[in-house]
């Protein structure tokens, strides 16, 4: 048995969405299927997301904005918390499973109960803003679970490295400025969410990438830059922002990664987290929305963080 663990939802078709819709329930089934049927799920330590209290999502959103997701959310049906966001009545419990599974990933790091771990969780929430829903977000999942470790009296340094095709845009609206957290952002440029793509604040580190960027020239652009900021930086915990859509055959991006450049990320962030950060690293699913590429994708980035 690895030292990693894997949070999965109690429910994964808790948060429906219109068929068409690329952020779907399939996703989760799809990381859960490639794991099983490769072994790897039997050398991981599943456990099932546990819910957080809606009040905590006010230490990185503004509490107004919490207060109105909870009234708009329909008693039935769906509708449209933003044009690309959908809100049914079992949404909100999805995110709170979701956030809640970053705050019980750390608690089980830090206690030295495993090394690392992954949550594969939906709806993601990358470019939740402290105000708003956008892209298929509604809490910033990774930012509650990194200003969470922040409470404990170890923790006075946190990294937040994002390879997602898109850019952090709510991470870094959160966090812009502070002394206490450095956003690492990777993203294809010029591209959704088109904002926060230039250096607006001393902790941010944006590595904007051109559409179609394949795998040689993508790591030679962003090692470098990555190693640099974070060995300046010496965080005490290492969060990903573990989205796969910079995959080749996503089509919501546009850079040209395959499979096993994801391997390559989560090694360097490994080789990183045992400089620092005692190992301790805990990676939150983002996007990825050809199931294909997301099922072989987030397999390769279990099968670093496991060692296998
Ligand atoms: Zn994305």
């Amino acid at each position: 048995m690895s030292s990693t663990l894997f949070i999965q939802h109690s429910q994964f078709d808790q948060h429906s969405v219109p068929p068409s819709h690329p952020e779907s329930p399939l996703r989760s089934l799809a990381v859960e299927t490639r794991l099983r049927q490769t072994g790897l799920w039997q050398d991981l330590n599943i456990q099932t997301c546990q819910s957080v209290n809606p009040e905590m999502f006010k230490q990185v959103h503004n509490p107004g904005y919490i207060d109105q997701l909870y009234q708009i959310a329909p008693a039935k049906g769906m509708i449209l918390a933003d044009p690309d966001t959908p809100l049914t009545f079992n949404t909100l419990s999805a995110v709170a499973e979701a956030a809640g599974s970053g705050i019980q990933a750390v608690k089980q790091v830090l206690s030295g109960d495993f090394k690392n771990a992954f949550c594969a969780v939906r709806p993601p929430g990358h470019h939740a803003e402290p105000g708003k829903t956008m892209g298929f977000c509604f809490i910033n999942n990774i930012a509650l679970a990194a200003q969470f470790a922040l409470s404990d009296p170890s923790i006075n340094k946190v990294l937040i490295f994002d390879f997602d095709v898109h850019q952090a845009n709510g991470t870094i609206e959160i966090f812009k400025h502070r002394k206490d957290v450095m956003v690492v952002s990777i993203f294809q440029h010029p591209h959704f969410p088109f904002s926060h793509w230039h250096n607006q604040a001393e902790n941010i580190v944006n590595i904007p990438i051109e559409a179609q960027t394949a795998s040689t020239m993508f790591r030679r652009m962003t090692e470098k830059p990555v190693m640099e900021a974070v060995s300046k930086f010496k965080p005490d915990l290492i969060f990903l922002s573990a989205g796969f859509d910079a995959h080749t055959d996503d089509p919501m991006g546009g850079l040209d990664l395959i499979e096993e450049d994801y391997y390559w990320l989560t090694k360097m962030s490994m080789d990183l987290a045992n400089t620092y950060a005692k190992g301790r690293l805990i990676s939150m699913m983002e996007g990825g929305y050809n199931l294909e590429a997301l099922a072989l994708s987030s397999h390769q980035h279990l099968q670093a963080l496991s060692g296998n």
